[in-house]
């Protein structure tokens, strides 16, 4: 067991983001089972004669093993399980593994563990990698965390008035009040979308249940493509400006669009 005092320590964890640094250093963030989001420098990671190089890409998940130091802890050797990217060249997947990661590098608290969410997206990343029939699992998983995180929506209740919402034929949605408001409340709001009483009931299941169980729910496009933006929506929102990931997602799904229509 590593203690935080302690100079040498492993985690187990996926790599979810990587960056250049120096010449050929870079800097990683893993989303580890230990103490949550840690960032550290990987030296001479860029050199071709490197060991660490293949190991400390995006998204391998495995063993690593740090130091201490002075400012960013130093990986100095990985024990890859998985590599989730693998061979495959399957760019829509890719897409949805940025944008999960993304999602948490920027919203989660760095440092602090969170076994749940560990789960979670550990799950995602091999349902994803076995089955990528299905794309929403990426919006759904990444909802599930946002829950973790305190940032589920009042689905129930107005998130204005807290009065009881009434099945209506779609709700209206206030991301600044958090989830759902009753007509009144609505007209008062300028900020709004309309929530179909499906994607809410799809919202309330994955509050409910974890990946194992919403992974497996059917239901038409239409409701995928309403999830999606209200996700996307919703994660600009918390983070203030505009993810990066959500625009490469919606780019490489018009390249396939596309090149799906040529063949035709
Ligand atoms: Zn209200």
């Amino acid at each position: 067991l590593s203690r935080p005092h302690q100079k040498n320590f492993s985690v187990q964890g996926i790599i979810i983001s990587r960056k250049n640094f120096f010449e050929t250093d870079k800097i990683i963030s893993i989303l580890s089972k230990e103490r949550g989001i840690i960032r550290c420098i990987v030296r001479g990671a860029r050199k071709p004669s490197s060991k660490l190089s293949g190991s400390t890409e995006l998204f391998v998940y495995g063993d690593f093993f740090l130091a201490k130091g002075k400012n960013l802890d130093v990986l100095t050797s990985a024990k890859p399980q998985e590599y989730f990217e693998g061979e495959t060249n399957n760019l829509e997947r890719v897409s949805h593994f940025f944008l999960m990661s993304e999602s948490l590098d920027k919203l989660m608290p760095h440092e602090i563990p969170n076994e749940k969410i560990y789960n979670e997206t550990l799950s995602f990343f091999k349902i994803s990698e076995k089955n990528s029939e299905n794309p929403s699992l990426v919006y759904e998983c990444i909802y599930k965390n946002l829950i973790t995180l305190g940032y589920g929506l009042l689905l129930d209740v107005c998130a204005k008035c807290h009065k009881k919402t009434k099945n209506l034929e779609s709700s209206f949605l206030s991301l600044s009040a958090g989830g759902l408001l009753c007509e009144e409340c609505a007209e008062k709001d300028d900020f709004q979308t309309r929530l179909s009483p499906q994607a809410i009931k799809l919202l309330k299941f994955i509050e409910g249940n974890n990946i194992d169980r919403y992974s497996k729910v059917q239901f038409q496009e239409n409701i995928g493509t309403e999830l999606a933006g209200v996700i996307t929506d919703y994660l600009n929102y918390i983070y203030q400006r505009e993810m990066k990931s959500p625009k490469f997602v919606k780019e490489i799904r018009q390249l396939q669009k596309n090149s799906r229509r040529s063949k035709i």
